[in-house]
């Protein structure tokens, strides 16, 4: 069986799904085809490890549109299949159930699979990892014989699902190892926040030590076997190590690649029609200082899709939103704006102690993000200042806004906006 569009996207996900809204939000009238590997319509992921897994919110819920939606605006969704090889002179994709689909343009737009552990046991019945429905759909209908969980990642995911399984009554452990929880992602000051927060909701956390090996009576899990030595005896695993890009089509497809696929300013890949998107996209940023970063966030994969729309409707506007992400971990909301990575200075706004704070980075001088718990109006305002120079007693005063904090340095600092990224230089 063969197909033919003018815009083949790989991937339903976020980044997907709004590539195709984008498109015909644009005026796009050339046809539209849509492979994914999984058999739902586009989804929402984040409440995977929120509301979805504690059962507050059913999967219609987290449809990204109506299922009537696509056909209604001529978008062909070809599901269950898996693209396995891309050919950039046929200008052809082909798929695991023997599909052969030509392109004019490729989107690929096709996230990340979760990062396994590489030790022994790590297959075992009851090791788990959550990146698809179908992941938390298999954990749930075991949670019911389950008591005592291990969460191995001290991330985002890990916390998040931690602190659903808290509530449902589990008793959970999670090993870091790493000296401390999100360290990958946030500043010192609100990992302790959050290990104490978790610590008082009763969860076991091991900090800086590593996994040795899952253990196992036949073949399902009954612990975890740390790297100095101690047993955790458990019922069931949970990885939350990271994602692995995927981009092994395009990469034997000759397109350059490294911690994921390369794209420059407008996530054109170094083949030609071919585009990249979302957590696969290995762009340079200027909020990362133009090193080159794959984010993992929603705003990304929809704000890289808007930029690969417009191009394909003929306009040019290169990527460089400023990145925002969320977490929900029991009834605190975290919301982060910018990047915190190679930060300098930490400044804490607020007692952390009253579960409504915020925490500004800074480097070189320069505001580069902000992490705010409980603290919406920060993270409105604090958009602001992502990239300018600040007094810095001001910014550390709670009492003064993030707003009058930004009105104090357009009126007495030089204007400090870092400059736009070079418009059609490659960031690669
Ligand atoms: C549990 C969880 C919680 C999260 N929480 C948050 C949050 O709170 N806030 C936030 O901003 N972000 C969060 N994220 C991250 C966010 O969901 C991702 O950044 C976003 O989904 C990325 O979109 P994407 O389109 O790049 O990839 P995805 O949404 O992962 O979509 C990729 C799709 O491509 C499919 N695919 C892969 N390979 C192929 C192939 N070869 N052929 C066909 N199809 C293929 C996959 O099956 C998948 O459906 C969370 C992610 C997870 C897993």
């Amino acid at each position: 069986m063969s197909g033919a569009f003018d815009v083949v996207i790989v991937g339903t996900g976020h980044g997907g799904a709004q590539t195709a809204i984008a498109l015909r939000k644009h005026g796009f009238e050339g046809s539209i085809g849509m492979i994914g590997e999984e058999q739902f319509p586009p989804y929402e992921r984040p409440p995977l490890s929120k509301d979805y897994l504690a059962g507050s919110k059913s999967f219609e819920r987290l449809l990204i549109r109506p299922a009537q939606f696509w056909a209604e605006r001529s978008i062909e969704i070809i599901s269950g299949q898996r693209v396995e090889t891309v050919d950039p002179t046929r200008r052809e994709v082909t798929t695991s159930g023997g599909l052969r689909v030509a392109y004019g343009s490729l989107v690929w737009a096709a996230g990340g699979s979760a990062r396994r552990l590489g030790c022994e046991g790590h297959d075992l019945a009851g090791v788990h990892s959550i990146r698809n429905k179908a992941d938390v759909d298999a954990m749930v209908d075991e949670l019911v014989a389950v008591e005592r969980i291990c969460v191995i990642g001290g991330g985002f995911i890990g916390l998040e699902a931690a602190a659903v399984l808290t509530k449902l009554g589990k008793q959970i452990t999670v090993i870091e190892a790493q000296e401390r929880v999100l360290s990958r992602v946030a500043g010192p000051a609100l990992s302790r926040f959050f290990e104490i927060e978790h610590r008082s909701h009763g969860v076991d956390l091991r900090l800086g030590v590593g996994v040795d090996r899952i253990l196992g009576d036949g073949d399902r899990v009954t612990g975890v076997r740390l790297a100095d030595g101690n047993d955790i005896p458990c019922d069931m695993v949970i990885v939350g190590i990271g994602i692995v890009p995927e981009m092994g089509p395009l990469l034997n497809a000759g397109a350059r690649c490294g911690n994921g696929v390369e794209v420059d300013a407008y996530c054109r890949t170094s083949l030609p029609d071919v585009y990249a998107i979302g957590d696969c996209a290995l762009h340079g940023n200027v909020h990362a200082d133009w090193t080159q970063v794959r984010l993992e966030s929603v705003q990304n994969a929809n704000d890289m899709a808007m930029t690969v729309a417009k191009t394909l409707c003929g306009g040019s506007e290169p990527y460089c939103a400023v990145p925002w992400f969320w977490s929900e971990q029991y009834d605190l909301k975290l919301q982060t704006i910018g990047l915190s990575s190679g930060h300098d200075v930490e400044i804490v706004r607020g007692d952390p102690a009253s579960r409504s704070f915020s925490i500004a980075y800074l480097r070189a001088g320069r505001v580069i993000a902000f992490d705010c718990v409980n603290a919406v109006r920060d993270y409105v305002q604090g958009k602001g200042l992502i990239l300018r120079v600040v007094d810095l007693v001001r910014l550390g005063d709670p009492s003064i806004s993030l707003k009058d904090v930004a009105s104090a340095a357009e009126r007495g600092t030089p204007s400090s906006k870092a400059t736009k990224p070079t418009v059609g230089a490659r960031a690669v």
